[in-house]
Formats: C-alpha cells, sequence, structure tokens
C-alpha cells in the first residue's frame, strides 16, 4: 500500500471519509477491510435510502456505490446525492457488476465521476481511491476559488474580457454580467451598446485603436443599463499573444468604478467647493488662476481680481443668529452666480476659452476672477454691475434686509503677476473702498500699499501706546446757558507721542475703529476719566458737574461695555449721577435691542446717557424714542451753519424743539462766535460747549479754574 493515503489529511489532519453503499454486507465488509488498511475511514450503507441520509452526516470524500440495489438502484441515488447540499461535486463511483456500455453511459448521466468494474481488484482499488480523492479534492479547491473569484467579482464589480484580434472570437468571464448590461453569449460590440452618446465613439476608437497599436489601455465611461440605472465603468487592459496559436489576444478588466468615482468627486467637492454656496473656494480660485494664467499670457489679456466684502455683515449674524446670516449669504451667492452667468463680459468667454470663477474665501467675502478682459471700462461695468445686484434687498425671516458690498479691484498684468499679489492689492483696495464710506468699488493704486503700511504701522503703534501711558484726557467745560455756571466736562483723549508730540483723536481714532483697538481705548477713557471725576468729586470741586465720556467703534459690546463702567464706578466708589456716556447714532444702530437694554441698566442706575452729534448721520427720531436718552448734543455743524444758511436757524430750532418733546437736555457744540452765543442763549438750549468759552485743557488745568471758580464763588457769599 502506498504511504501517501491521506489527501484531505495534509490540509485537515483527519483520515479521508469513503462511503461504501452495497446491499451485500460481504461486499460491504471487503472494501471496509481494504480501504481501513490504507488509513481511509468507512462509512457503509446497505441502500440508497441510508446512503442519502449518511451523507449529510459525514459528508465523505468519495462514495462507492453498488449499482444494483433493492429499492433504490445506484443511478438514481447518483442522482439524488447530486442534489444534496455539498453533494455536486463529491466523487461518486459506481460498482458495476457488468462492464455494458449501456450501464457506463448510464452511470455517467447520473453523475457519476467514474465507474469500477465486479470483481474488484483490490490492490488497484487503493490506488484508485488516491487517484479520486485527489481528483475530488482539487474539483472542490476549483469549485471554492471559482466561488471566490466571483464574490471577488462582485465585490469589485468586476468582469474579464478576451477579444482574439485574428478570429474576432469574445469571451466574458463574469458572474453576474448583468451588472455591466451584459450576458455570456454578448459580442465585442456589445461592450459599446450601452454607452452614453457622449462616450460611445471616443471610448470605442481608443481601445480599437490600441488594439491596432498593441498598446495598453484605460478608458471610463458612462453607461446606462437595462434597469435605468447609471453607472460608471472603467475598462482597461492590453494586447497579448497566446500560447497555442500565437494569436493575439485583446484582454481586458472592466469594473464598475461608480461608488469610487462618487467618493472621488465629493472630495473634491469638498476640497475645491464651499459647503455652504456651492461657489469656489480659495484652493479652486488659486487653481483656476493657473488654468488661465497661460491663456491671459499667451493673447495678452487682462484678468480683473475683484475682492467683494460685504459691508457690516457681522451685524446681520449678531442681530438675527448665523442660520439667517447663512441663509443671506446663500442668497447673494445665487445672485451673484446668476448675474454672472447673463453678464456679458463673462459669457463672452466661450467654451474654449477660460471661464471666470466666482469663489467665497472668507465669511462675507468673495473673490472674482474676471478673465479675458479687454478693457478697465468693463471691469469697472462688472463692479458697478455686483454693487448694483448686492444692493438689492434681500429677504430673511419676513425682514428685508438691504446689504453693501465693498468691492477692490487689482488688474493682471498691471497689479501684479502672481495670484498672492493680486490678491493681496485688491484687498488693499477693498479697504480704500471702504474708507470711501463704502459701497462703492475701488481700483488699486501703489499709493494705497502706503496706506496700508501706514495702518499697519500704525496699529503697532497704538498697542505701543497704550501700554506706554501715552494717552491723556483732555477736558472741555459746558456751561449753563442761563447762567454760565460750569455743568460738566467731556474728556477728550489725545495721545502725546514721543517723537511727534500731540496727535488729535481723528488722526487715530478711525485707525483704532477699524482694527478693534478702539475697545481697549475705550476701556482706558472709561478708568481714568472715572478715576480723576472721583478726585474732583472728594475735593468738593464737582458738585453739580458730569464727566462725559466717548464710547465709539464697531461692534460695540453692550452687555461687556456696561459690566466695566459698572465695575469702574464701583472700583473708583464715583456715584453713577456724575457720569455722562456720549454715544452717536452710528454706534447705537449696530445692536439696538441689546444696546437699548444695557443702557437702560445704566440710566436706571443715575448715569446720564447721550446722544453725540446729533443731527448728522441716521438721525432719525425714532431714536430718540427707541434708546433711554437723557441728553442730546446738538452737532457742531448746526451750530456753524446757524448764522450761514437761510433755514439754519429754523434748523436748530426745530431740533431743539425735538429733543425737549422727547424731554432731553440739550446740549450745543461747538460753539465759536459771540453772534452764535447771543443767539443760542435766547434758545431752550440747556448748555453750551465751544472754544469760545473754553477749549479742551488738561486735567491740571482744569483744576486750577475749579479752584477759582470756587474761590469766587465763596468770596461772592
Ligand atoms: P466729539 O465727541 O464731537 O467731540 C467734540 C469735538 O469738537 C472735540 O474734538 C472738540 O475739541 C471739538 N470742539 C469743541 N468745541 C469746538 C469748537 O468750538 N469749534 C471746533 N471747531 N471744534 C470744537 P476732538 O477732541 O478733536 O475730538 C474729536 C472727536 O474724537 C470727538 O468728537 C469724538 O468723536 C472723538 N473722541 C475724542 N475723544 C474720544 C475718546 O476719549 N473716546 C472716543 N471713543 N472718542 C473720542
Ligand atoms: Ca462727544
Ligand atoms: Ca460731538
Amino acid at each position: 500500500m502506498p504511504t501517501e493515503t491521506t489527501v484531505k489529511t495534509s490540509a485537515h489532519n483527519q483520515k479521508s471519509v469513503v462511503m461504501v453503499v452495497d446491499d451485500d454486507f460481504s461486499a460491504r465488509m471487503q472494501l471496509r477491510f481494504t480501504l481501513e488498511n490504507a488509513g481511509h475511514e468507512v462509512v457503509e450503507a446497505a441502500s440508497g435510502g441510508e446512503a442519502l441520509d449518511l451523507f449529510n452526516k459525514f459528508l465523505p470524500d468519495l462514495i462507492l456505490l453498488d449499482v444494483i440495489m433493492p429499492e433504490m438502484d445506484g443511478f438514481d441515488t447518483c442522482r439524488m446525492l447530486r442534489g444534496l447540499p455539498g453533494g455536486a461535486h463529491t466523487p461518486v463511483v459506481m460498482v458495476t457488476s457488468m462492464e455494458e456500455t449501456e450501464t457506463i453511459t448510464q452511470a455517467f448521466e447520473a453523475g457519476a465521476t467514474d465507474f469500477i468494474s465486479k470483481p474488484i481488484n483490490m490492490l488497484i482499488l487503493g490506488y484508485r481511491v488516491l487517484y479520486w480523492l485527489r481528483s475530488g479534492l482539487i474539483l472542490s479547491e476549483l469549485k471554492i476559488n471559482q466561488n471566490r473569484l466571483h464574490k471577488a467579482q462582485d465585490l469589485a464589480r468586476l468582469a474579464h474580457w478576451e477579444r482574439d484580434l485574428e478570429t474576432g472570437e469574445f469571451l466574458i468571464t463574469c458572474h453576474k454580467p448583468e451588472m455591466f448590461g451584459l450576458t455570456h453569449l454578448s459580442h465585442y460590440d456589445d461592450l459599446f451598446a450601452n454607452i452614453a452618446a457622449k462616450d460611445k465613439m471616443p471610448a470605442r476608437k481608443l481601445i480599437d485603436n490600441a488594439c491596432k497599436a498593441g498598446q495598453t489601455f484605460s478608458v471610463h465611461y458612462q453607461v446606462a443599463l437595462p434597469d435605468g440605472s447609471e453607472r460608471i465603468i472603467l475598462n482597461q487592459g492590453e494586447i497579448v499573444t497566446e500560447d497555442t496559436h500565437q494569436h493575439r489576444l485583446a484582454v481586458g478588466i472592466i469594473q464598475d468604478i461608480t461608488e469610487l468615482k462618487q467618493a472621488e468627486d465629493k472630495i473634491r467637492y469638498l476640497a475645491f467647493y464651499d459647503n455652504l454656496t456651492g461657489l469656489a473656494n480659495r484652493a479652486l480660485f488659486r487653481e483656476h488662476w493657473s488654468k488661465i494664467l497661460p491663456h491671459a499670457q499667451r493673447y495678452q489679456r487682462k484678468v480683473a481680481v475683484l475682492f467683494i466684502d460685504l459691508d457690516d455683515f457681522k451685524r446681520i449674524n449678531d442681530t438675527l443668529g448665523h442660520p439667517s446670516g447663512d441663509k443671506v449669504l446663500i442668497s447673494i451667492s445665487e445672485r451673484l452666480k446668476n448675474m454672472l452667468r447673463h453678464s456679458d463680459v463673462l459669457s463672452r468667454s466661450g467654451a474654449e476659452q477660460p471661464a471666470s470663477l466666482l469663489s467665497r474665501v472668507g465669511g462675507d467675502e468673495f473673490t472674482l476672477l474676471a478673465a479675458d478682459i479687454t478693457t478697465s471700462d468693463q471691469i469697472a461695468g462688472l463692479a458697478d454691475r455686483i454693487i448694483e445686484v448686492l444692493g438689492r434687498a434681500v429677504e430673511v425671516e419676513n425682514q428685508l434686509i438691504t446689504l453693501t458690498a465693498s468691492i477692490g479691484i487689482s488688474v493682471y498684468p498691471e497689479d501684479g503677476s502672481d495670484i498672492d499679489l493680486l490678491l493681496k492689492n485688491a484687498d488693499t483696495a477693498m479697504y480704500a473702498a471702504k474708507e470711501r464710506g463704502r459701497n462703492n468699488y475701488q481700483f488699486f493704486q501703489s499709493a494705497m500699499n502706503d496706506a496700508a503700511k501706514v495702518r499697519f504701522h500704525m496699529s503697532n503703534r497704538l498697542r505701543h501706546a497704550l501700554d506706554n501711558n501715552e494717552f491723556i484726557l483732555y477736558y472741555q467745560p459746558q456751561f449753563a446757558n442761563k447762567t454760565g455756571a460750569l455743568r460738566g466736562v467731556e474728556a477728550l483723549i489725545r495721545w502725546i507721542d514721543p517723537e511727534k508730540g500731540l496727535i488729535p483723536p481723528n488722526d487715530f481714532l478711525p485707525f483704532a475703529e477699524e482694527n478693534g483697538f478702539i475697545h481697549s481705548i475705550n476701556e482706558w477713557v472709561i478708568q481714568e476719566a472715572c478715576v480723576q471725576a472721583q478726585k474732583w468729586v472728594a475735593s468738593g470741586l464737582f458738585d453739580n458737574c458730569r464727566m462725559g465720556i466717548n464710547i465709539s467703534g464697531n461692534n460695540v459690546n453692550f452687555k461687556q461695555l456696561v459690566a466695566n463702567i459698572i465695575a469702574v464706578l464701583a472700583k473708583t466708589g464715583l456715584d453713577p449721577h456724575y457720569l455722562e456716556v456720549e454715544l452717536t447714532e452710528r454706534v447705537l444702530m449696530e445692536d439696538t435691542d441689546e444696546a437699548r437694554r444695557m443702557l437702560l441698566q445704566l440710566k436706571d442706575m443715575g448715569v446720564s446717557i447721550a446722544i453725540d452729534d446729533f443731527g448728522t448721520g441716521y438721525s432719525a427720531l425714532s431714536h430718540l424714542q427707541l434708546f433711554p436718552l437723557t441728553t442730546l448734543k446738538i452737532d457742531r455743524s448746526f451750530v456753524m451753519n446757524m448764522d450761514k444758511t437761510d433755514n439754519g436757524l429754523s434748523l436748530l430750532h426745530s431740533i431743539i424743539g425735538i429733543a425737549k418733546s422727547f424731554d432731553l437736555k440739550v446740549v450745543a457744540e461747538g460753539v465759536e462766535t459771540e453772534d452764535q452765543l447771543s443767539a443760542l442763549s435766547r434758545m431752550d438750549c440747556d448748555e453750551l460747549q465751544g472754544y469760545l468759552l473754553s477749549r479742551p485743557i488738561t486735567g491740571e488745568k482744569l483744576e486750577q479754574r475749579l479752584v477759582q471758580s470756587r474761590a469766587s464763588a465763596i468770596s461772592k457769599l
């Protein structure tokens, strides 16, 4: 007996199981003896029925099946075995007593693997069993591999095809060719049958050419499957020469890469588009620039970079909340997109010419790359239209909101030949547009860079100034109109620069307001003015007087401001009645609700609230009602114009009348001449302030005057 008996055991370390099916007991015994000697395990079945039962239990590796048995013969048993789970590929050897053609044919028809004739030569049987077992194992491994391949093909959504380039013979191997809209009988032409019209010719041409040239190919296309679904198919392969006939074969793999492609698109989208608005993002903007630059260079075209910044957008976020702010951004983006689509400047760029691109690069910042431009007029026209389109009201949560934008423009090649510089210059120009009152556009000019440098330099110097105590407060007295008695002072900031000397507030506050540094300045002023006022109060110099302070800046946080004022009052011990806070309408309007609530708190404590520069800017009467005010300061311009223009005087009269109707104390600013003074003295104006009466002076000077006036008051007693 050969020692190499255990084919299956090599893998499973088990004996092979051979089932012997025979109604003849002695025949079974004889086979059992031989097989067990050869190292196999034997299961006996005395009938076809028993064989079927035992098959499930033992899952034999080989079946020796007698043909002639009562009840169910070997043929039927074999047929039934084949139908059992796992029975399809188990080797079944028919044991026949007659070696007639008919029996053999019948045996194979019933699904037998082989046959052996009685009487059995036991030595030969030993070898043949080994052979049957081995081929059974190979077959089942093949089957497993085939299943794996099918699974893999299914998973990878893959099929393999071959085309004999000499004979035209075509073969497709795939578990489910339907998933490509094909069948096992498909021809080469069918490969292209379902391809979308736009992809069909190019794909076919590409593969045909590769076949001719003997090259590799790789192409993907869209197909519409009979079930209506649309898939993206990758078809790649090569030309090989086959061994047997030396025929050239095109062999290819087709793969459904729809999901892959979708994932890729999604990734691309995330990387290059703004999630909120669907506009391009900064990365795509740059990529686009590198695409259109060669064209512009070659044809000497201009490219404009427009930097679009919405004015005061923060106000919308703060007052309506971020979700509404997002809605506004979305609808604005839509508008811009639509406008650009219909713009003649941009639509002139045909399909071959690089188009222009709008992108969102920050919260409320957009950039437009306008390619293929010839004149500045075109750009100006475009900017005009953007401003006009953005200026139309947007409806959000049943509110109509009007926005404006400031646009800075730089132009290739004049203002730079790389995108970073162009963006920077457009940004600088945008700043210039903001400075010119917003809602306008500005072309970049090199002088703007100097302004930008000054701005940058200035913010550093301001920080330094605060750290080094270079700020100082001057105080300008305010007098009662009727009696001339001192009623208070307005604290006015000055910057004593070690090099430049005294710098007036109008020369540095606008920068501080723009970069937000003003909030630190406001805090400093509150602290400094309250400390000073408390000193004068404590010395008995400030009876019936108020200390006025100015609060300004964009986005004043009223909650924080009021908390700060309250803290400083507590710390310095200053009675709130000595303090007056001056605010312009512009500052108030940024956050009407919060401002109203917080100021009411201050007013309730006894702090006076003055509306400053009244008559300039918004000047809405409703504001007088909306905010908890105590005082109205008439802007200097009305005092100045009172004797210059015809209706100057009547304007002044009516402002005072209005203020009085709201029960406000009225202070006239900028009294410079005796004429103004005497005119005002006849009016119902409570207090006066101006160079004629006193310029703003230092704290020491003011203190001297306070001391003097107290002395003269005492001497008059
Ligand atoms: P404002 O609040 O309207 O202050 C009055 C300005 O008018 C002061 O200018 C004052 O010197 C000036 N003035 C007073 N009387 C006359 C006059 O008879 N004729 C003329 N032509 N001008 C007169 P100043 O001190 O240069 O301040 C300018 C602006 O800077 C202020 O206008 C205020 O808006 C702002 N400011 C001043 N100090 C501060 C401060 O401490 N904090 C804040 N946030 N802003 C301040
Ligand atoms: Ca003021
Ligand atoms: Ca003022």
